[in-house]
């Protein structure tokens, strides 16, 4: 089906790599993990997300189920685990919670290099801080993932799209500035203008043609300090761009904005996020100041390249006779619990078979038992690398192969 794939070595081994960077990285940060169902009812991200994004328009996998409710497979992370954080009652007993989620979403895309129907997210979403602390830890978090998964050029831009103070003076500016090009405008823009016209800016018809010179956010008093302090903690610890074009695509962003970018091709997104103070509360729960990032793993692995990972070597346990399956399990199995990464198993096959099977397997190493080997109490090692044979004996096995890993 296009836009879904089958993942598998040696590229699994790069998910799991940037899944285990992340995990460290959200431990030493205090976060803890969030599971949260693939699939919620429709109503949640028209509403979370927003009716007039892309994402909610036309690219949900929406449907009915047996019981008539209209469900969706989650397109984004944040609703499900605002909705996850406002039923588990979080506000009254632990009201900060930083909780990271990892898994698939899935949005109905036209498909292309990079851009997938069904793709892989980690994400953290930051609840209870409304300090400017709580946005840059958050952009910390995400580059210090990006970073130590090994991704080199990567920029940052940031942005504050001010508050319910300052925005609405500056959505009328935009409203009015845009009007004046009304009929220039794609038919969707100009359904959301008059509601949401920073996604004009946002629209891959339109937005190109009126970024630059829109007008700009003027923030208030109270969001120019919060960005500036923001940036203040961020200066040192990280390279960024305020970028005033960055607008990003969803309804709910407050404050701050932020995206990661690699390479300049369409799909240079890795990741984003930003402040959504209002979210919580619009979604039934208290008020509640939030900031949270998503990131797009396999935009990662890609803006990374797929290094192939170096695993350890491997060893491949054959057996000769039936006489020798006994032993030759329990040394295969037996080798795990020593940390040795051993396969094979395969003696209902002849050796030609068996040693091919090795091959195929990667195996540095054939470990091979037969009768007379059982009669001398030693197992034969072939190294394929030098094509050299050893002995060793039954009971230095497990002290002789850890040398040779
Ligand atoms: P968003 O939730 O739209 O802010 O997306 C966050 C990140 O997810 C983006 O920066 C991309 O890295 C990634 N992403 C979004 N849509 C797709 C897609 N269709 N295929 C692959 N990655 C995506």
């Amino acid at each position: 089906m296009r836009g879904f794939r089958d993942i598998f070595a040696p590229q699994s081994d790069n998910f799991a790599e940037l899944e285990g960077a992340a995990r460290r990285v959200f431990a030493l940060a205090g976060a803890s993990e969030i599971r949260i169902p693939t699939v919620e009812l429709k109503e949640l991200f028209v509403k979370s997300t927003g009716d007039t994004t892309d994402i909610v328009q036309k690219e949900m996998y929406a449907f009915e189920d047996a019981g008539g409710r209209t469900l969706a497979l989650r397109p984004e992370g944040t609703p499900g685990v605002v909705r996850a954080y406002i039923e588990n009652n979080f506000a009254a007993n632990s009201p900060v919670q930083k909780l990271f989620y990892i898994g698939n979403m899935f949005r109905a895309e036209r498909p292309q290099a990079g851009r997938y129907r069904e793709f892989e997210q980690i994400g953290l979403e930051y609840i209870g801080s409304a300090a400017p602390a709580a946005d840059a830890e958050t952009i910390l978090i995400l580059k210090d993932i990006v970073a130590s998964f090994g991704v080199k050029n990567y920029s940052v831009k940031i942005n504050s799209l001010g508050c319910p103070e300052c925005r609405p003076a500056y959505k009328q500016e935009l409203i009015n500035y845009l009007k004046k090009d009304f009929d220039s405008l794609c038919d969707k823009c100009k359904e959301r203008l008059e509601r949401n016209p920073l996604r004009v800016l946002d629209c891959k018809i339109d937005g190109p043609r009126f970024v630059a010179s829109a007008p700009k956010q003027k923030l208030c008093g109270a969001c120019a300090e919060h960005f500036d302090e923001v940036k203040s903690l961020l200066d040192g610890r990280i390279e960024y761009a305020i970028d005033a074009n960055l607008v990003r695509g969803l309804d709910y962003y407050t404050r701050t904005v932020f995206e990661f970018q690699a390479g300049d091709g369409a799909q240079n997104a890795i990741a984003g996020g930003g402040r959504y103070d209002s979210l919580v509360k619009s979604m039934g729960g208290p008020q509640m100041p939030a900031v949270g990032f998503a990131m797009g793993v396999e935009r990662a692995i890609a803006a990374r390249g797929e290094v192939a990972a170096k695993p350890q070597k491997k060893i491949f346990v054959i057996s000769l006779d039936k006489t020798c399956n006994a032993k030759a399990f329990e040394v295969m199995y037996n080798l795990r619990a020593q940390g040795v990464i051993s396969d094979g198993g395969l003696f209902d096959k002849n050796l030609k078979a068996q040693l091919k099977a090795a091959d195929k397997a990667g195996a540095a190493f054939a470990l091979l038992l037969g009768t007379d080997e059982m009669t001398k109490k030693v197992f034969t090692l072939r190294d394929f690398k030098t094509g050299t044979q050893k002995e060793i004996k039954f009971e230095n096995i497990y002290t002789e192969v850890k040398t040779l890993i």
